[in-house]
């Protein structure tokens, strides 16, 4: 096994698409602030065709949802998770993991990130079972349909979610 990046500095980084941030998302940052000194999310810098909101909206949302959680640091993403976290000297790639039809997909992601650099390890967090079946997709359905999705993202996400649905 090569050589763990300084087990000292035991910073996180957390990417996603956040599209939009969820309260699921925020449960997970909190548990995670609670375990290593220093969080960074990574909102990851997609083709403006792939999500509903750009990454400056999208690093908006989460940094003002984050500001009273003392460890955490939001940032644009430019490419690999893994490039993410070498840039930030941190050990660790968190991921969520909400049931197990998330199992596959984060299975094959982690497994294709230790491969890139096997120094990196991928811990999962699971949320709240309150939080366990939101998802940013299902968000935009639902509020595309007229569903009230306030408790589900942050509030001040909610206006700007609706603004951007037309509704
Ligand atoms: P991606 O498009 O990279 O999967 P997402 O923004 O959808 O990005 O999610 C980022 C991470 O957060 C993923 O690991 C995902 O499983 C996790 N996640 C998303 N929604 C929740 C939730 N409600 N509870 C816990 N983890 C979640």
């Amino acid at each position: 096994m090569k050589q763990r990046r300084s087990a000292g500095s035991r910073i996180a980084v957390y990417p996603g698409t956040f599209d939009p941030v969820t309260n699921g998302h925020l449960d997970l940052i909190r548990r995670a602030a609670e375990l290593f000194p220093r969080v960074i999310v990574g909102v990851a810098v997609t083709n403006s065709k792939e999500t509903l909101f750009s990454v400056e909206e999208r690093v908006e949302f989460l940094r003002r949802a984050t500001r009273a959680i003392k460890p955490v640091t939001v940032l644009p993403m430019e490419g690999l998770a893994v490039k993410f976290a070498r840039i930030h000297k941190a050990p660790v790639i968190l991921r969520g993991l909400r049931m197990l039809s998330d199992f596959e997909y984060e299975f094959q992601l982690a497994l294709t990130n230790r491969q890139l650099d096997p120094t990196i390890e991928t811990v999962f967090l699971m949320p709240s079972a309150e939080y366990s079946y939101l998802s940013s997709r299902l968000i935009k359905e639902a509020a595309s349909l007229g569903a009230d999705v306030r408790g589900l993202i942050p509030k001040f996400v909610v206006p700007r979610l609706q603004e951007k649905l037309g509704r």
